[in-house]
């Protein structure tokens, strides 16, 4: 494993995997390369899984709306095609026309709103008749870290990005979010509502935390 070391005055020895993903060793004068090398060793399981947690948010940041570039839709994964094309459509490929030179961010996430809110009405519509549980609005959310909100007017708002996850995902968030609505708090009884709904729907949560970091684009 390659790493870098910096030697100076400081008492203690870290590691740290700066935003290229590389492995700084930041150590006193005295401490050998023997010690530095067995505590990269002991330390590998932890190195390795920070420098994917910085890859990985390297590549879904500083997109640049150019051919072959993947894009996710419902849980799919579409290379995006310029063109002159009139608008956005989705087929084999994400068209992206090339008169949103410099716009592509604004554009491409106001396509995914507008279909986000489709699919996301017509889920709560699904979810509603088998349930009962009534939505009073629904409306999108640009909230950086939640996925879906239940007011006590049991208003609902789904976070827009959600559209680039499986359906199965949008539909555990639908489920959780309609659930809310006859019972406010995570509670036992509420989880067993929602294990009503959706038996699995932990594996569906799960999912969410694992792979929430794609699920943007930027
Ligand atoms: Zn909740």
């Amino acid at each position: 494993m390659a790493y870098k070391i910096i030697r100076s005055k400081r008492k203690t020895i870290s590691l740290i995997i700066n935003d290229t993903a590389d492995l700084i060793v930041r150590a006193p004068m005295r401490i050998t390369n023997e010690y530095v090398l067995e505590l990269i060793v002991k330390k590998q399981k932890w190195i390795l899984k920070k420098q994917r947690e910085v890859l990985n948010r390297r590549k879904i940041k500083n997109q640049e709306f150019i051919d072959g570039e993947k894009f996710w839709y419902l849980g799919n994964n579409y290379e995006l095609k310029r063109g002159e094309y009139q608008e956005i459509t989705l087929d084999r490929y994400l068209f992206l026309p090339n008169k949103y030179t410099k716009k592509e961010l604004k554009m491409l996430t106001q396509w995914y709103q507008k279909e986000a809110l489709e699919i996301f009405f017509d889920r709560i519509r699904v979810y509603s008749e088998i349930t009962g549980w009534k939505c009073n609005k629904l409306q999108l959310s640009n909230a950086k870290k939640q996925w879906g909100v239940c007011d006590n007017s049991n208003n609902i708002k789904l976070n827009w990005r959600l559209i680039m996850a499986p359906l199965t995902i949008i539909d555990y968030v639908v489920i959780h979010e309609l659930a809310h609505t006859v019972e406010p708090n995570h509670s036992k009884r509420f989880w067993e509502k929602v294990a009503g709904i959706m038996p699995d729907y932990k594996i569906k949560r799960q999912w969410l935390k694992d792979n929430s970091k794609y699920l943007n684009i930027e």
